[in-house]
């Protein structure tokens, strides 16, 4: 028996002033009789805003904002955050904070841009932990980091009470992942991350993109595995990114947003033809 909880936030897909779409996001926050840690910020206002009243409606001591990695849709509400709860101190394991400050400026015109406005401006790093071990009330929740997500170097949350494990961008629950950040030397390392989390043998996975309605349940591990290998194999087998897309999409015609499967595509067949060109 744990006495700690966990309780998700889901933001909506966003539609991209652009094209597209960005997909739900998750934010977690762990609760213990007193205290509390959130995971992730999301980066909208009203978003933040909700996580916020969250917290508040929580009646809990908000100690910890953890940031799982450096892509703005996990960090950039964290100033809005700290602003609400200064007493809080937001961490990251070492090598993501590291990342996170050396790309804090051009994160801040990337989403600028990407969202005409629409997103939070954040100007806040989260501070490397110096100890990988988190405690709320007293129980231990455990910050490990990763060497391969769809960004490296990213971090998980494993609370061995629960047997949860939130997850960042490691897994995916019932939307496409993306993996135009990453080449197909990555992938591999990615799958080996997925292969990590299953030996924790969580029974509760909180992916760090899902379709809002769906729970967390550790089959999300294996539909990621799944979906990353049978991606991987097909950039292979394939001749073109039409052909993956419609592949994947027959393969899992569930997963939610379809404009990130088409950019994954896109950009392995170009990494795929630039490999040839070189070779
Ligand atoms: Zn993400």
């Amino acid at each position: 028996m744990s006495d700690l909880a966990i309780d998700v936030y889901t933001c909506q897909a966003f539609e991209l002033p652009g094209g597209g779409w960005f997909s739900p996001t998750t934010s977690t926050l762990i609760t213990g009789p007193t205290e509390a840690i959130l995971v992730d910020t999301q980066f909208l206002a009203t978003d933040v805003d909700e996580v916020i009243e969250q917290i508040e409606d929580s009646g809990k001591r908000l100690t910890t904002i953890f940031i799982t990695h450096g892509h703005f849709d996990h960090y950039f509400g964290l100033e809005r955050l700290l602003n609400r709860f200064p007493q809080a101190r937001a961490v990251a394991v070492p090598a993501v904070a590291k990342a996170i400050a050396a790309n804090l400026d051009s994160d801040r015109a990337y989403v600028r841009d990407f969202f005409a406005g629409q997103a939070l401006d954040n100007a806040v790093a989260p501070e490397p932990l110096d100890s990988l071990v988190l405690t709320v009330d007293g129980t231990e929740v455990l910050a490990i980091e990763i060497e391969q997500a769809d960004t490296s170097p990213t971090g998980i949350i494993h609370i061995p009470t629960l047997q949860a494990v939130i997850a960042g961008d490691v897994v995916y629950n019932g939307v496409n992942p993306m993996l135009a950040m990453t080449n197909r030397n990555d992938w591999p390392n990615w799958i080996a991350s997925v292969d990590y989390l299953a030996s924790l043998n969580p029974t509760t996975v909180v992916a760090g993109h899902k379709r809002p309605e769906l729970d967390d349940p550790a089959d999300c591990i294996d539909e990621t595995r799944d979906y990353l290998q049978e991606f991987v194999a097909n950039v292979d087998g394939l001749e073109n990114a039409r052909e993956l897309v419609a592949h994947m999409q027959s393969r899992f015609p569930d997963h939610a947003n379809p404009s990130t499967l088409v950019v994954s595509a896109v950009t392995a067949f170009k990494q795929k033809k630039k490999k040839k060109n070189n070779a």
